[in-house]
């Protein structure tokens, strides 16, 4: 029973169960299970991939972004590899019954998994010509020869140079897609997994052309159709695939969050220093980000990591080495903290609507060194802004460029499976029950430390 995995970052459930020209996921659709996917805390690639694999999350992998505090000095923080994973993934389960898989581009894959099979490094490659970027290495010349340089991501998303990106996006996703058609015929796998890393880029890049409830959508603008238009394209790539499989394979498309517009950006450490909690030697006549900035730590109470969410830390007497909170006072502080972030206004006036989470309170576990409170501005209707100079709390502009959309907590999932009895929409599903239903249709034993169930289950029990 062969296993193929299509994952498309960021797939936003509303377009890919709404557009009836989706004529191949229609067809998975009628044929299998589908519905909405809980994502992770934080919806984010890194780690939402690798919790989806290995059914543990963020804070049992000890990975809360694609950066992490890597100590607990002011130093900043560490990139996530595909080394900072070290729970076992569905291929390892897999690999033990001498199962074969060919993973592709799933974050974070690079440096490439050693896994029974053969992996591809994913969007976090810094050079596809000059590092070693496959397992095994040699497979590298043959992509090479099959599409030239193989290209990871489209370095400089973030642009205002809206055509180029849009060549940019479909050049990679051909010349992946390309490699994936290649390796599902070439290679022998019972498992395979790819994830479409152009899809997130689209949605980043032109989200505001798309959705009419932008702040900046203009209608009749020049991209309004090109968010359809890339899934069509997804759509005819998935098509061949079916097509080209047996017809007893399992298919699973799914992606690791959804999409959603981004009404703008909230200064955290803007407002930080506002409530006199973080104090700086100097406040900056430009904006600049936090960690080049003088930061009177003996002062501080408190500091926060920008991007789609903040991460908030700290400064505590006893772990930071000029902590300022005395321990005793954690929990009381921490409740209040998250009640003044959960009261924050956007910049009508109005409820900003923050979800803010303690890591302990959502997490099984807490590995690795986790922020002390994690805020979603607004639903993630609104991003993170790291940055410091700014003069003001409620931003259009993003510090690190131009970027139109934000995560959302669902993601979807199709699954045609044969075995499975389940069919149409299907209610309830998470991220981190996806590893454990493939394993149950492989005639795997479920891991007890995996932290979802299967979605087969209860159908086959009923057969
Ligand atoms: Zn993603």
């Amino acid at each position: 029973m062969r296993i193929c995995v299509l994952g498309l970052d960021c797939a936003a459930p509303e377009i890919v169960f709404g557009d009836e020209g989706l004529k191949n996921l229609r067809r998975l659709m009628q044929d299998g299970v589908w519905g909405h996917l809980e994502s992770v805390i934080p919806p984010i690639t890194v780690p939402a991939w690798m919790c989806m694999c290995t059914s543990q999350d963020p804070g049992s992998l000890g990975v809360y972004g694609f950066r992490n505090r890597t100590d607990y000095t002011y130093r900043g923080l560490g990139f996530a590899n595909s080394g900072s994973i070290r729970a076992p993934a569905i291929w390892d389960y897999l690999a033990e019954q001498g199962k074969r898989s060919v993973i592709v581009g799933v974050p974070p894959g690079y440096p490439p998994r050693r896994v029974n099979g053969i992996s591809v490094g994913c969007f976090l490659t810094p050079n596809t010509q000059k590092h070693d970027f496959t397992h095994p290495p040699e497979l590298k010349q043959k992509i090479t020869e099959l599409v030239g340089q193989y290209p990871v991501d489209v370095k400089g998303f973030r642009t205002d140079d809206k055509a180029w990106l849009k060549e940019q996006i479909f050049d990679l996703s051909r010349k992946q897609w390309r490699v994936v058609h290649w390796l599902l015929a070439s290679e022998e796998w019972d498992y395979f997994h790819f994830v479409d890393i152009g899809l997130d880029r689209m949605h980043h890049g032109f989200w505001n052309f798309f959705d009419r409830q932008h702040r900046h959508y203009q209608a009749g603008n020049p991209y309004e159709s090109l968010i359809p238009e890339y899934y069509r394209w997804l759509d005819q790539q998935i098509g061949e695939v079916l097509d080209s499989l047996e017809r007893d394979a399992i298919v699973l498309v799914v992606s690791d969050h959804g999409a959603q517009r981004l009404d703008g950006g909230f200064a955290v450490n803007e407002w930080l220093i506002h409530e006199g909690l973080l104090v700086l030697d100097e406040y900056p006549s430009v904006p600049t980000p936090l960690e080049k900035l003088k930061v009177n730590w003996s002062k501080t109470g408190v500091w926060s990591e920008g991007g789609y969410y903040a991460r908030v830390f700290f400064n505590l007497r006893g772990r930071e080495p000029q902590g300022v909170i005395p321990l005793a006072q954690y929990e009381s502080f921490q409740d209040e903290l998250k009640a003044r972030l959960e009261a924050l206004t956007d910049d009508q006036g109005r409820p900003l609507g923050s979800l803010v989470f303690k890591p302990k309170n959502i997490y099984r576990r807490v590995e690795g060194i986790a922020p002390d409170l994690i805020v979603h501005f607004g639903g993630l209707l609104w991003r993170s802004i790291g940055s410091v100079g700014h003069g003001r709390l409620h931003l259009q502009e993003n510090d690190t460029g131009p970027d139109a959309c934000n995560h959302s907590q669902f993601g979807m999932f199709i699954l045609r499976a044969p075995e499975c009895r389940l069919r149409g929409e299907y209610r309830g599903a998470r991220l981190l029950d996806i590893a454990p239903t493939l394993l149950d249709l492989a005639g795997c034993p479920i891991p007890p430390g995996m932290q979802g169930r299967s979605l087969c289950a209860a159908s086959k029990e009923g057969s």
